[in-house]
Parts: C-alpha cells; structure tokens; sequence
C-alpha cells in the first residue's frame, strides 16, 4: 500500500536555510492537502505552522517520518504561479522558501489558535480511558497546543497512543483572525414568477416566508440580515428548493463615499498614449513599456483607461505606488472610477483585513489591485497589466531579506502571464531607459501639463552669493520674498529639505570634536525637544540631552552644524511669526493615520507653508501650491551613494512638479552652493535628456548600474574581528569559486557606518554583468558562511541587485 508524503517549508529561521521536510499524510486528511495548503506538523518538540509545496506517494515510508496533525486551509492560499515565484525569489536574491513565501504571502507561517483533541466520532472510547485524569485534563484546557505541551512526557506518551488508537481526534482550532470574514447572501434559485406563487400560498401561514419571497423575486440576491429573516424563516424555503445560502468573504475596507466622477475628455498627448497601451495589451505576448509623462501630464488617466481596456477583457490589473498612505487622492480617484472592482492591500492593513481583500482578489471578485511593494505578489489568477507608477522610487527595493526589486517581480509575473507591464514616472530610473535602449520597452510620452499651463519656473539661487552680501539665514533674499509674496496673496508653499532633526551634527570649536552616539559610529543629531535640544541617534534610538559643554575637552564650544526641517520651522517662526506651518518628516508621521492628517490639513488650506523631507515628493497634488523652496540641493548631492545625482534630479524635478498644479503659475526655488552642477542645472531646466546622457556616461565610464549588476554582503556582529572574519571568508570563498572569472570583487572593508547599535558591521561588494552567471557559486558561498555566523550568534545578509552600497 503506497503512502502519500507531503514535503513542507516550515519556518525556522537560522535552523537551516531552505530544507524541506518530508511528513506522513493521515488518509482522514488527504482530501484538502494540496501544494500551497498551509498545515500544522511537529517539528522537534513543537508544533510549527507550514506550507505543503509538494505532495508525492510512496510505497516505503521510513517510521520516523511523523504525521501531519492538522490541514489549516480547505483551499490553497498560495497559488502554482505564486509557489513558482517563491522558487525564483530564492535564486534571484538568494533568498530562502520561508523568506519567500512570507514576502508572497504576509504572516504565512502566523497560523493563530492551535491543537485541540476531541474524542474520534464514531468510536467508542472504552470507559477506563474516558476516566482517567489525563484525559480529564485534556478536555478541560483551553483548544491551544500548551494543552499538551505541558502535560508531563507520560502524559503525552499516553495522548499520543491514544491518537494512534484513534481514541482521540486533534482538530486544529484556527482563530477567526486568519479566517476570511464571511457574509450570508441568500439568493432565488427559481424564475420570479415561482416564487411570486410561492409567496401566495404562503401568505397567511408563513408571512415573514412570503415576504422573502417577494423580495428575492424583484432582487435575485441579497445579503442575509438575521434579525429580519432568522434562520427558521430562510430554512424552509431552503429545504423548498427555492433559496440558496451562500457564504462570501467581504471587504472590510471602509470606503468614502463615492462619488461618480466622469472620465475627462484626454489631452492629445494622453489619447495617444492610452491607444499605444491598449495597442500591447491587446497584442499577444509580454510586453513593456514606460511612461515619460512631466509632473502633472495625466498618468494617472492613463493608468486608468489602461486598466479599463484590461478589466474589460475579463482580466485582473495591479497598480504599484511608492507608499500607500501618500495616495488617498489616488485611491479616491480609482475608487469613483471603478467602485468595489478595486482591491487595496497595504501594510497598516491587520490580518484579517488582509485575508479578506487576499480572498477578493482570488476569487475574482475585485480586478483591479491597489497597493505599495509587496502588492506585486497579489494573488491575480488572470494577471493582463501591472502598472508600478513613480517607478524611479526607491520603496520599490526591499530592504530585508528577500531583497526583492517589486519592478523585477512586476516584469517576471508579466512575463509568465502574458501580461503588459508599464513603468510610470516624471524621472524615470536609469535602468527604465536602458530597457527602452535595448529595445525592451517602448517609450511612451507625455511631455505636456493635463491642464495645459507651462511646467513651473524653476531658479537657481546661489547661495555663495548670500554669504558674500552678509545674509546668514537659512533663506536667501530671493526665497524671503516669493514665501511673503505666496502667503500673503492667500497661497501656500512647500519648504523641502531632505534632513530631519534641527542640526546634522555638532561639532566643538575648540577641539574640533563632535558628539559620536555611544552604540554606532555616527554623529549624534540634533532634535528640538519640548524642553529644549536632545542629542539623538537616527540609527539605534540613543538620545541624551544637549548642553554647549563639549565632551571631550570641556570648553563650552560645541556648536549644531548642518541644517534639518525642524530649524526650518523655527527660522519661519523667527521671521513670520503668523505662517501657518505643517512639518511633514519621519518624526512628525509616527503615529498611524497621521500623514494623511498633514495631507488633509496641507489640501484644507488649514496651512501656509509645509515643510518636509522626501515624503512630500511623492505624487502629492495640492492645487493651491505656488512656491516649492528647495532650501538646500547639497545636502542629496553628497550622500555617499552612486546614486546621489540621480536621487538629486528626481527629487528636485518631483518636489518643482508640485507647484503650480491648478490654476496658478508656479514658482520653484534651488538653493544651492554648487549652482553649476549638472544635475541642478537640468533639473531646473527641465531638461531629462540632457541629464540622462551626463549621468548615462559617468556609469558607463565607472561601470556602475545599469552597466553592471552590484550585490552587498553584510556580516554584523557585536566582536569587531568576527563580522571581519565573515567578510574575509565570503571573499575568499568567492575567490576559489568559478564565478570569480565573471565579477569585480570589491574587498572586505568597514561598511559606510561601521557600527550600528553595537554591532560591527563589515561588507564584500561584488560587481557583475549577469546574475545567471555567479549566483550559485555567490550564493553557496554566502551559505557556507551564513550558517557559520548563525552559530556565532551574529547575522550576515547579502542585498543582490543591490540599489545602494
Ligand atoms: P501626474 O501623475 O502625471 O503628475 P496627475 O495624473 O496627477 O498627473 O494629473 C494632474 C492633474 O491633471 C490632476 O489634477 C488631474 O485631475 C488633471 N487631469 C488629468 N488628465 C486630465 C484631462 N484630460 N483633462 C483635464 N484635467 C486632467
Ligand atoms: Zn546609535
């Protein structure tokens, strides 16, 4: 008699990396066991929570496989294509299957409630095992695993022969929270004109039976509300065959009020743009293409026919956005175009909220997915399009492990579905023109403003300029007078810097010292405090108070350098002591719901000015913004990241794109003290393509991406010389392996900070052309070492297709 065996991914970081483990499938279990079914099994001396990945039989089944105690999910919750992704993630980034399938699937290996034992239906459970106090105490505890675990070991020796016996049953107990909500929809099952009769013969016996019926044979369906048709009602007509009970998952995903706002007439560019997308949807195949669009051309229209023509075809859409809680007006826009067609997945979602839209998305009932990075691995049977807009931001890249490039998924996942997948952005990324270079993406533009006004002035104020003539402020002359002129005419301005906290850093000077954070090797930096300055750690959280006393000789010399937004609110303060100001940056926007307060504020008129980091960047349409003052380009143009051009011109063109939307002229102010540098010259000019070709040469001549492909290990750990020797042996692996012909190795070295929260932290950069041609061996090698600095108590991770060293 052959056996089935199921091969699980169990989650157990640190154990090993991504074994699978064979387990016994009970015949009583075997209906519902299917790969992508979720499962509980014993793993050492625990229950853990699993995904079936594959299910094989076999004749000879060695004893020491053990059972599997308990089937979660009645359907699969991941599907083939999902479980295949898993598969590639782990080449690509060389990620493990618990990594994988937790970034696909949120909480895959969360599985809430636990093992309950019940007596077998069916069997008689002879009396001495029914008395006997084990047994008792089993059927008293609460339904969670504990219950056994902490009988004593004969205890469970005992349970366990029962089991075996078939005396007693373990019936896994999942908690609603990972259940999908479900509502009760009763529906007619015969023509109007039955049921009308139906309801007459009824009308005096059962009115309540006849008014349902009635009911049902104007409306076909609706939702079962208890108190106004209790089940002693609804099951006769059941039973009558004329009525069906159907269960549904709902959306919990309170919505505003729609309201139906009619598709505008598009602009020339925007018709145009929207028949070359519906030109390679419909065209058999992959396909992909970018959008070029100036801030302010319309994408999101774009975006919006695109996905019309798709969802018309009876398949599913995903529309990627940098981070989902600057996109109310976006999901607001799509919700009055498309209703609850659209699924939104976010990361403040709880559990069972996920559950629910995940459960939509699988059965079809929403087309049109809506969410940040992770959205990529949403659950689309019939995928047709994926849009990931703002496709130049950074968000897309994860940061832990798996590394994931959510664009790389978008293009795979298009790839294997025939499906067209489009980059939106104002500045595309590099790599996006360089897949239109090699003739794998089709450029689609949109050079002009939806609304039809010029793009917005963009100055450059130098600020060498200001020292010279004696201004000391944070705000050249120039600036001073746009922010009084934009304010008191009744508009409003946005101030970006791309620095919180009040100063960068402190420095004595009499000594020269400044104040380093007592766990990582940073400069403390400076915050603003309610009762005066704090000292504090952007890395790890240490905060002291602040005093002018240095600490290193004494003197009281120590003096804050390098501005942040918090002394741009106190400049304004200082100088317009009347402006309404919001500040929007990672300190201001702790709390939940709380940017999108600033948003609704900033939108309401309720502010003058908004001063913010790179969080205002993105996306945001405030008609009434004249002036954008950009108070300091620098600050981005030195970050220690090959990209620091590239993130200077997108960020600059982002930020200058958010004046002048609606019906004023827009304004928009560099300041800077390197005024003739490139990527501030084309930015202001509006000039991508000049741009482009600058930093296009400076990657080629120092082979940087998209001329190469980097990848980061990181070996961290609290003795320096271990996270040294981890580096050192990953190099030297490499150097023995035969990938080593096909990369440049950058050796071992301290990583940009060399400690953080006091852990040292040393890196291995490896540059390649080509991820298929090193990423076993790279991949091997950083196993080996991994496992070894898992036993030493450290960590080590390797960002592959990295996007900053
Ligand atoms: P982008 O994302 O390209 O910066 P948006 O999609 O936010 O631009 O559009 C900018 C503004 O132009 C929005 O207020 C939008 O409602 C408006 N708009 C877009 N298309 C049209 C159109 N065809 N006619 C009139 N207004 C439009
Ligand atoms: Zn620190």
């Amino acid at each position: 008699m052959s056996h089935f065996l199921v091969e699980v991914v169990i989650d157990a970081p640190g154990l090993f990396l991504d074994k699978r483990f064979d387990y016994l499938l009970p015949r009583a279990l075997a209906s519902n066991a299917k790969p992508g079914v979720r499962v509980v099994v014993p793993f050492r001396s625990a229950w853990k929570a699993g995904v079936i990945w594959r299910v094989r039989s076999e004749a000879d089944v060695s004893s020491r496989v053990r059972p599997v105690a308990s089937v979660v999910d009645v359907e699969p919750v991941l599907t083939e294509e999902q479980l295949r992704l898993a598969e590639w993630l782990c080449e690509r980034y060389a990620a493990t299957l618990p990594e994988a399938l937790s970034a696909i699937l949120p909480g895959a290996f969360r599985v809430t409630g636990g093992l309950q034992l019940q007596p077998a239906r069916g069997v008689d459970v002879p009396d001495d095992v029914r008395a006997s106090s084990t047994w008792q105490f089993v059927l008293q505890k609460k339904p969670d695993d504990r219950a056994v675990a902490k009988l004593d070991s004969n205890a469970k020796a005992q349970i366990e022969a029962w089991v075996e016996l078939g005396y007693l049953e373990r019936v896994l107990h999942v908690s609603e929270q990972v259940q999908a909500r479900l509502q009760s929809f009763l529906s007619a099952t015969k023509a109007p004109a039955e049921l009308l009769q139906a309801a007459a013969a009824r009308e005096t016996r059962a009115p309540r039976q006849a008014a349902l019926l009635r009911q049902l044979a104007v409306s076909g369906e609706l939702t079962w509300a208890r108190k106004e048709y209790p089940r002693t009602t609804v099951q006769p007509l059941v039973e009558a065959g004329l009525v069906r009970v159907d269960e549904r998952p709902v959306s919990r995903f309170i919505w505003p009020d729609r309201e139906e706002r009619p598709a505008p007439a598009l602009t020339v560019h925007q018709a145009r743009a929207t028949a070359r997308l519906a030109q390679l949807i419909q065209a058999p195949g992959a396909h992909m293409a970018v959008v070029h669009g100036v801030t302010g051309s319309g994408k999101t229209e774009v975006y919006m026919r695109a996905i019309d023509e798709v969802v018309r075809q009876g398949r599913q859409a995903v529309l990627l956005v940098p981070e989902i809680a600057l996109t109310p007006q976006m999901v607001g826009r799509f919700y009055s175009r498309f209703g609850d067609r659209i699924a939104v997945l976010h990361s403040a979602l709880a559990q069972g909220e996920r559950r629910d839209e995940w459960a939509r998305i699988l059965r079809g009932d929403a087309s049109i997915v809506i969410g940040a990075r992770s959205a990529v691995f949403a659950p689309v049977r019939n995928l047709g399009l994926v849009i990931v807009d703002e496709e130049h931001e950074p968000s897309y890249k994860q940061e832990d492990a798996p590394h994931y490039d959510a664009r790389e998924i978008a293009v795979r996942r298009a790839e294997t579905a025939g499906a067209l997948v489009v980059f939106g952005s104002a500045t595309p990324s590099l790599w996006a023109i360089r897949q239109v270079e090699d003739g794998r993406a089709t450029l689609v533009s949109l050079p002009q403003r939806a609304n039809g006004k010029p793009l917005p002035k963009v100055e450059i104020v130098d600020m060498r300029e200001e020292l010279r003539t004696g201004n000391k402020s944070l705000f050249s002359e120039r600036l001073q007078q746009e922010l009084e002129a934009t304010v008191r005419s009744g508009l409003q301005a946005i101030l970006f810097l791309n620095r919180r906290g009040y100063a960068s850093s402190t420095l004595c000077r009499a000594c020269g010292e400044g104040v380093q954070c007592p766990h990582c090797d940073i400069h403390l930096t400076v915050h603003r405090a309610d009762g005066g300055m704090r000292l504090v750690c952007h890395y790890c959280g240490y905060e002291q108070s602040y005093s002018d006393c240095c600490p290193a000789c004494g003197e009281r010399a120590l003096r804050a350098f390098g501005i942040g937004t918090e002394q741009i609110e106190s400049a304004i303060a200082t100088l317009w002591p009347d402006f309404r100001v919001l500040r929007m940056d990672v300190d201001t926007t702790r709390k939940k719901g709380a940017m999108q307060q600033i948003v609704a504020d900033f939108e309401a008129g309720r502010a003058d000015v908004l001063i913010g980091t790179q969080m205002i960047a993105k996306g945001l349409d405030f008609p009434r913004v004249r002036l954008v003052g950009v108070v300091a380009a620098d600050t981005m143009l030195t970050l220690p990241d090959y990209r620091a051009h590239e993130r200077t011109f997108q960020l600059l063109t982002q930020v200058a794109g958010r004046a002048g939307r609606a019906d004023t002229d827009g304004v928009t102010l560099i300041q800077t003290y390197r005024p003739e540098h490139f990527a501030i010259q084309a930015a202001a000019a509006h000039d991508f393509v000049t741009f482009y070709r600058e930093e296009r040469n400076q990657r080629a001549f120092f082979t940087y991406p998209p001329f190469c492909e980097l990848a980061v290990f990181l070996a961290s750990h609290p003795a320096e010389h271990v996270a040294r020797g981890a580096a050192m042996r990953f190099e030297r692996e490499l150097r023995r392996s035969g990938a080593i012909d096909y990369m440049t190795l950058l050796p071992a070295s301290p990583s940009g900070i060399r400690r953080i929260d006091n852990l040292y932290r040393y890196q291995v950069v490896l540059k390649y052309g080509r991820w298929e041609d090193v990423g076993q061996d790279v991949t091997q090698s950083y196993r080996v070492v991994k496992e070894r600095m898992n036993r030493l108590g450290g960590s080590c991770r390797l960002d592959v297709n990295a996007q900053r060293i």
